[in-house]
C-alpha cells in the first residue's frame, strides 16, 4: 500500500473541570473519527473524502464544538461555519453562519463541488443545502448539556461594567473546533474544519476555521492544514496559507514550517492556537501554544495515537 495518513483534532485551549471528566470520551471519540477516514484511505478513497468523513463522525458528537453539540451564542442559537479543500486542484468550499444542518462540512464539500462558488453564508447556504437534500435536523438536536451550562454561565456571570463580555472571560471560555488533514494513496492532501464557533459571541460572527488560508489550506506543493483556536487571533496571523508561504518561500519542511508560524512570528498572541498539518510525502506536524490540544493521527499501518495535553 502507498502512503497514507490522517490527522484529525477537536480544538485546542485552556484545560476545564469538563474536559479532564470527559478524557476517555474525547479520546474515543478522536480515534473513531480517524478510523472513518482510515477506512477510505485504505480502499484508495481521496483525501478529500477521508477529511469529510474524519469531521462527520466529530460534528455527531456532542463532546466537540462543531455540528451536535455546538457552542451557543449570544441570542441562544447556533450558527455552525465549515470549510473544505482540495490540495490536488486549490478547489475549495466553505459556508458559515449555517443553521440546522447535521453535517456542514458535506455542505461546504457541495459547494466546491457542485457551485461556481467558494463561499455561502447564512439563509443561501441553508437553502443550497436543503435543494440538495442535505440532512437537517431541529435546534433541540444540536443543543447539549454542556454547552447550554456554558451559555448560562456566561450569560449570569461574565458582564463588565459596561454590559460587554468580560476580556478575561472570553480568553477562558471553552471554544473548539473540529478539524481533519489527510493524505491519499495518489499523493494528494485535502484539509478541512467544522466548529460551532465561540461561546457566547455576537449573532453573525464567523469564524476562522471556514476562511479560506486561514483556519483551513491546502496545496499538494506544501501542505494541507487545520487550525483551531481564538479566531480572530487566527484571522490576524493569516495562519493556514502562513504555513504553507513559510514552506514554499523559506523551504522549510512542514514540522518546522508550523513551528516558524506559531512558536516565533505569532510568539506574543494572547490568543490560543492550535494547528495539524501534512505534506505530499506523508510528514505530519502539530504544533499548539496552550494548555491543550484534542488530536490524533494514524500513519500507514501504524497504530492511531491519541493526545490531548501535551504530553
Ligand atoms: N477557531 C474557532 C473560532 O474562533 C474556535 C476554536 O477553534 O476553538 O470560532
Amino acid at each position: 500500500m502507498k502512503k497514507i495518513a490522517i490527522i484529525v483534532h477537536g480544538g485546542a485551549g485552556p484545560d476545564s473541570p469538563f474536559i479532564r471528566t470527559h478524557i476517555k470520551g474525547y479520546r474515543e471519540g478522536l480515534k473513531n473519527s480517524v478510523e472513518a477516514a482510515y477506512l477510505i484511505l485504505r480502499e484508495n478513497g481521496k483525501a478529500v473524502d477521508a477529511v469529510e468523513a474524519a469531521i462527520k463522525v466529530l460534528e455527531n458528537n456532542t463532546l466537540f464544538n462543531a455540528g451536535r453539540g455546538s457552542a451557543i451564542n449570544a441570542k441562544g442559537e447556533i450558527e455552525m461555519d465549515a470549510c473544505i479543500m482540495d490540495g490536488a486542484s486549490k478547489k475549495s468550499g466553505a459556508v458559515s453562519i449555517i443553521k440546522n444542518v447535521k453535517n456542514p462540512i458535506s455542505v461546504a464539500k457541495a459547494v466546491m463541488l457542485n457551485t461556481n462558488y467558494k463561499y455561502l453564508g447564512a439563509h443561501g447556504a441553508l437553502d443550497f443545502a436543503k435543494k440538495i437534500n442535505m440532512e437537517l435536523e431541529p435546534d433541540s438536536y444540536f443543543i447539549a448539556e454542556h454547552q447550554f451550562d456554558e451559555y448560562t454561565k456566561i450569560k449570569m456571570e461574565a458582564f463588565d461594567s459596561n454590559g460587554e463580555l468580560a476580556e478575561e472571560e472570553i480568553n477562558q471560555r471553552m471554544h473548539g473546533t473540529v478539524g481533519a488533514v489527510a493524505l491519499d494513496q495518489e499523493g494528494n492532501i485535502a484539509a478541512g474544519t467544522s466548529t460551532g464557533g465561540a461561546p457566547y459571541c455576537k449573532e453573525g460572527r464567523i469564524s476562522d476555521s471556514s476562511m479560506i488560508g486561514i483556519g483551513t489550506y491546502a496545496n499538494n506543493q506544501t501542505c494541507a492544514v487545520s487550525c483551531t483556536g481564538d479566531g480572530e487571533y487566527l484571522m490576524e496571523g493569516v495562519i493556514a496559507h502562513s504555513i504553507s508561504s513559510v514552506m514554499a518561500y523559506k523551504n522549510r519542511g512542514v514540522a518546522a514550517a508550523c513551528k516558524e508560524v506559531i512558536k516565533i512570528e505569532n510568539k506574543g498572541v494572547q490568543g490560543d492556537m492550535g494547528v495539524i498539518a501534512i505534506d505530499s510525502k506523508g510528514n505530519i506536524a502539530i504544533e499548539f501554544n496552550c494548555d491543550r490540544m484534542h488530536r490524533a493521527w494514524k500513519k500507514g499501518n501504524e497504530k492511531t495515537v491519541t493526545k490531548i495535553y501535551k504530553d
